[in-house]
């Protein structure tokens, strides 16, 4: 059975009627920040002079070989429920510091049965005010179209670039959170487009990806070779809404992690709907937390394509004198595209031990690990 992208159901009930609840803060407090454009200097000192230095900005953020990026479908209430337990699951930054399990909430803009916002349907939806708390523990807002359906009560009919732009501008209003990767809605053809056209840094989807060669050509166990240098990148991605054992996550996550035919893979879901269903999606996450011995990120597309696409736009410089590396990072060639997670990871060989390690940007939280020569700077933009 073709299973799409993400078909919406007909809402089964309607929630009983809300007393009004005392109105959460939607957007994080301080000052809206510039994007980073500067550059960033990091200065290694090591225990002696180097015969040779140098600096490897590794495939993946903290140089962990595997991935696991995932979404929550149609703004899912139960995302909150998720992050219970993501946020209690745990990898390390390999520099001693834990990095808590994250992944990305697909939202629409309005309900196309009843033209409520989904960011303030309460019962129904993750609202605003749900979503924030979790944008802080690493979340990231993708788009799911504005109207998941092109028919409907409430609807854009098949104006894709609409649907892109107004649930875009919806989420900059609500949430002051810049929306950068798209999950397309059912198997519509043309959001990849009006998502790569917008500036979108990429987008997920079971099937659809209209003129883009998608990561995972036939199926979404996907190798980290095969992402080149991009503008826009579209990845197949797997789904489930069926958290027993017989879920597709599992064979897929024990793939992954018992062999190296691929390097990671792609999973949305509708949500985890009963406690059976919390149940089997916490047993898949400490069993992956088990059997990944730290040596994988699970977060959302975004941060997987951000560093990628850092990695591949950022101007590495280097320069040794004496005991002293200075690796400049120029962030001034990674052309806009609303980056949030600003962080890259460095690997440095040399034939001399680390004394110390420091960056020139207090914006930038900065990590390293002597005896494997780790380096990890860290910044994330969450309001716009
Ligand atoms: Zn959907």
């Amino acid at each position: 059975m073709l299973i799409f992208s993400c078909t919406k159901k007909i809402q089964q009930k309607l929630p009983k009627e809300e007393t009004k609840e005392k109105e959460e803060p939607a957007i994080p407090e301080g000052p809206v920040l510039p994007p980073f454009t500067g550059k960033l200097e990091i200065k290694v000192v090591f225990n002696g002079n180097p015969t040779s230095a140098d600096a490897l900005i590794p495939s993946l953020k903290y140089n962990k070989s595997k991935a696991i990026l995932m979404e929550f479908d149609d703004a899912a209430l139960t995302v909150v429920t998720a992050y219970e337990k993501l946020s209690k699951t745990f990898y390390t930054d390999g520099c001693g510091n834990n990095k808590n399990y994250s992944l990305g909430l697909a939202v629409n803009g309005k309900n196309q049965y009843n033209g409520k916002e989904m960011g303030l349907y309460t019962g129904y939806a993750a609202t605003y005010g749900q979503r924030l708390p979790l944008i802080l523990k690493g979340m990231d807002i993708m788009n799911h179209s504005y109207y998941h359906e092109e028919t409907g009560n409430f609807n854009n009919g098949k104006d894709r670039e609409k649907n892109i732009k107004d649930l875009d501008a919806l989420i900059l209003e609500k949430q002051g959170y810049k929306i950068n990767t798209l999950i397309v809605p059912s198997n519509y053809t043309g959001f990849q487009t009006a998502a790569a056209d917008f500036g979108y840094i990429g987008g997920g989807s079971q099937g659809t990806f209209d003129k883009f060669t998608q990561i995972g050509k036939y199926s979404p166990k996907a190798k980290l070779n095969d992402i080149k240098p991009f503008n826009y990148l579209a990845i197949r991605r797997a789904f489930t809404d069926d958290w027993s054992s017989g879920g597709a996550q599992w064979e897929l996550s024990n793939d992954l992690l018992s062999g190296n035919s691929f390097d990671f893979f792609e999973i949305g879901t509708h949500g985890i709907k009963d406690e059976e269903a919390v149940r089997g999606f916490n047993d898949w996450i400490d069993n992956i937390a088990l059997k990944s011995k730290d040596n994988l990120i699970f977060c959302s597309l975004r941060e997987f394509l951000e560093y990628a696409y850092i990695k591949d736009h950022v101007t590495k410089t280097q320069l040794v004198s004496a005991n002293t590396l200075v690796i400049t990072l120029d962030y001034s060639t990674v052309l806009n595209k609303n980056i949030s997670w600003y962080d890259l990871s460095l690997i440095v060989k040399s034939d001399k031990s680390i004394a110390s390690v420091s960056i020139n940007n207090p914006d930038f939280s900065l990590a390293y690990n002597k005896d494997t020569k780790l380096i990890n700077v860290n910044r994330r933009k969450i309001k716009w």
